[in-house]
């Protein structure tokens, strides 16, 4: 690597011991990237004082046990380590103990991952996962494009819509391979969506971080709820599933989509006390050619740093490239809805040739359909190399690294996710390869970002639990989720006399 940002090996350290896993963290990146995500550093430490992870899953949800996936084609993305055939992963409490060949763990659940590809779960970098009510409901014309459409129906979001919306986006993460999401919620209308929202992950048993931002059609000159996000940030241990989720602020910063230019008061009232509350920053900047300069202008503001994610950044310059490394702030491009809405291609390698930390990500399936993140890897390497035109541009195996390794890295979480390595937390996927579209094993890399999709994700695993098994969910009833969407969408849709 080149260069780690706010998630890299530069602040946090662990390490096997004869007695256990210890972690060191670093108390400047711990105030950086806030409450929850420290609290999970901790976790890694196997210290007692930490709640079960699992507390806040519904009813009799998937235990967490003690696992042994045995004879896979095991992608650690530890580039160091690299691929091993034929191997297993030993999961015990939660945490990766060891990844190697011929392991043995009397006691462990054997799991038979022949003929499975063992990976680390994908990890999503920004979505707006409310509106997945509002699946392809971007339409044609001017007034019911995905601006018009996201304010026009996001108005009459009742907290229930919150709920449904973001749990049909959860089911789907965990049917796609997704283990972590970053949901930045930009439609909280009252205190109560925003924790309806948060249930809906809570039990999902994802990983992620909750972004807590403004609602649609929020006054331009009105910060967010900021008694509220401070209320939520000391009383966070009861909403963060134990330190499976973290909380950070969904910014405006100089402009949004929906209201156009923010009165720059307000936009850095949110921003000052997010960082007073040491939680980190996401913000959309520099999404089209008419949103160009947003980078300089918060880099000129003194607002750019280590716990910044700037979203999309397809139009940038040289200047701007430079203040983000220099700033150590991380990417998210999501090249799906990026062309989609016409905002132009995204300069993936000029971000990775830089150094900058970059993640992956849905955005809102309002435009992209759907959250295939084997799509969104293909896209990102197709879009790269017509971009450049360059058929050896953008390598299968880094975007792979992408969404996992790499994302994780962005979020500022790579030292607990995004690679299979003893002492992290286990989240990993396994992919079979006997599917019809992946039926001749060739390259894996390649075969993951050309050939696979969701339906070819067998197994599921988030913090030692299963979610997926045999293909098929096991904490969330896919028709349930589905049914009780539809029954919200279609409540919305008459209260807002939408097509
Ligand atoms: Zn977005």
């Amino acid at each position: 690597m080149a260069q780690v940002g706010i998630g890299g090996g530069h602040d946090v350290e662990g390490r096997m011991g004869g007695d256990g896993l210890h972690a060191r963290v670093d108390a400047r990146r711990r105030r950086l990237v806030g409450g929850g995500a420290a609290l999970g550093a901790l976790a890694i430490g196997g210290c007692a004082a930490i709640p079960d992870p699992g507390a806040n899953l519904p009813g009799a949800g998937p235990a967490r046990g003690e696992w042994l996936l045995r004879g896979g084609y095991v992608m650690t993305m530890e580039r160091s380590v690299g691929d091993l055939a034929g191997a297993d992963v030993h999961v015990r409490d939660g945490v990766i103990v060891a990844v190697g060949r011929a392991l043995q763990a009397p006691g462990a659940r054997v799991i038979d991952a022949r003929d499975m590809i063992v990976m680390p779960g994908m990890v999503e970098t920004h979505w707006h996962m409310w509106n997945t009510l509002l699946r392809s409901m971007s339409l044609d014309e001017k007034k019911f494009g995905y601006f018009p459409t996201a304010l026009g129906l996001g108005r009459h979001y009742v907290p229930g819509d919150m709920y449904a919306g973001t749990r049909l986006a959860c089911a789907e993460a965990i049917h796609s391979g997704i283990t972590f999401v970053h949901d930045w919620c930009h439609n909280i209308r009252t205190p109560t969506h925003a924790r309806e929202n948060l249930r809906a992950l809570s039990e999902s048993g994802l990983r992620g971080r909750f972004s807590y931002g403004t609602m649609q059609g929020h006054p331009v000159d009105q910060t967010m709820d900021l008694a509220d996000l401070e209320r939520l940030r000391a009383d966070w241990s009861r909403h963060d599933a134990g330190g499976r989720l973290a909380l950070g602020i969904a910014w405006r910063g100089v402009a949004t989509g929906g209201t156009g230019a923010i009165k720059a008061e307000a936009s850095r009232r949110d921003i000052a006390e997010a960082r007073r509350l040491g939680l980190p920053v996401s913000v959309h900047l520099n999404n089209s050619r008419a949103r160009a300069g947003g980078i300089a202008q918060v880099a000129k503001d003194g607002l750019l740093g280590p716990d910044l994610q700037a979203i999309h950044a397809v139009w940038v310059t040289p200047e701007e490239v430079r203040a983000l490394v220099d700033s150590r702030a991380a990417v998210s491009i999501s090249p799906f809805t990026e062309l989609r809405i016409g905002f132009g291609v995204p300069p993936t390698s000029t971000f990775l040739q830089a150094g900058i930390p970059l993640g992956l990500s849905v955005d809102t399936t309002a435009l992209s359909g759907n959250a295939d993140m084997f799509g969104i890897m293909k896209v990102t390497q197709n879009a790269e190399n017509a971009r450049t035109e360059n058929e050896f541009q953008l390598p299968a195996r880094r975007v792979l690294e992408l969404a996992t390794i790499e994302g994780a890295r962005s979020m500022g979480m790579a030292d607990r996710i995004g690679s299979l390595a003893a002492g992290k937390r286990a989240d990993l996927i396994m992919v079979d390869t006997r599917a019809i579209n992946l039926g001749v094993f060739t390259d894996p890399a390649h075969l993951l970002v050309e050939a696979a999709q969701p339906g070819n994700v067998d197994t599921v695993m988030v913090d030692g639990r299963l979610l997926k098994s045999g293909g098929r969910l096991t904490a969330l009833d896919p028709a349930r989720v589905v049914a009780d969407a539809r029954e919200s969408l279609a409540a919305l849709r008459k209260r807002a006399n939408w097509w």
